[in-house]
């Protein structure tokens, strides 16, 4: 299984995830249709899934133009079935959504959307975590509680540490400014924020992730208590 990341609007990213022994794919949160149209085309694809993080515009923009366009099925949250287009079919937390050879576990992970989940391909080790896990960062809680984005984080803790963090936008060097600031020692850190440098001046994106440097490096992650992360987040809106 292959992803292509798709770059959407300013700073988004889409993901095809395809199965190279049929050129089927699943594409998750296609901020706008036109990209996507792109690539499915060029290659030859057969896009049969649209997987949303969340309803935010610029993570389902793209939803009911590919929905027309290739019959594809609209997979999203229970609870946010009236504000998903297109939604065909519910998930919840925990359950594992399989179809064709594509198998995930969904992950209910709250804060910055009440409806926010994050699916989990878990034996490819990759999972895409929207707006709620960033590199080097986390989502700003809209919708949620600090409380609850910190239990939301917690779950990505759990996982191995060789999983690929796939995530919905382009924040990374700004995030690894507001982790230096606060974690001014971290030569890991350090060591990422020159790779990441790196793959920006060269139109490179900085994602995936590997679980393991976020666990060493993204400050938010890092944070042991409620409290620690909630001034965090607060000062990261302001920063
Ligand atoms: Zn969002
Ligand atoms: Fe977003």
């Amino acid at each position: 299984m292959k992803v292509k990341i798709i770059k959407c609007l300013q700073d988004n990213y889409s993901y095809v995830i395809i199965d190279e022994n049929n050129q089927s794919a699943c594409v998750v949160d296609p901020s706008e249709s036109g990209p996507i149209i792109d690539f499915i085309d060029y290659n030859k694809i057969d896009l049969k899934y649209i997987l949303n993080t969340h309803h935010h515009y610029d993570h389902i923009g793209g939803n009911l133009e590919l929905k027309k366009k290739y019959n594809c099925d609209v997979i999203g949250f229970k609870d946010d079935k009236n504000r998903i287009p297109g939604i065909d079919v519910l998930v919840e937390n925990n359950q594992i959504w399989r179809k064709d050879s594509f198998e995930a576990k969904i992950y209910h992970t709250p804060g910055h959307t009440s409806g926010h989940i994050s699916f989990h391909f878990f034996k490819e080790k990759k999972i895409f975590t929207g707006d709620t896990l960033f590199s080097l960062g986390c989502g700003r809680v809209f919708e949620g509680t600090n409380e609850q984005m910190f239990n939301s984080l917690k779950v990505f803790k759990k996982l191995p540490k060789d999983t690929l963090i796939y995530c919905g936008h382009e924040y990374t060097l700004k995030n690894s400014e507001f982790c230096i600031f606060n974690d001014p020692d971290n030569l890991k850190l350090k060591e990422k924020v020159l790779k990441i440098k790196n793959n920006l001046k060269v139109n490179l994106p900085t994602i995936p992730s590997v679980l393991d440097d976020e666990l060493e490096c993204n400050i938010f992650l890092k944070a042991e208590d409620i409290e620690t992360f909630s001034k965090l987040r607060d000062l990261k809106d302001n920063f």
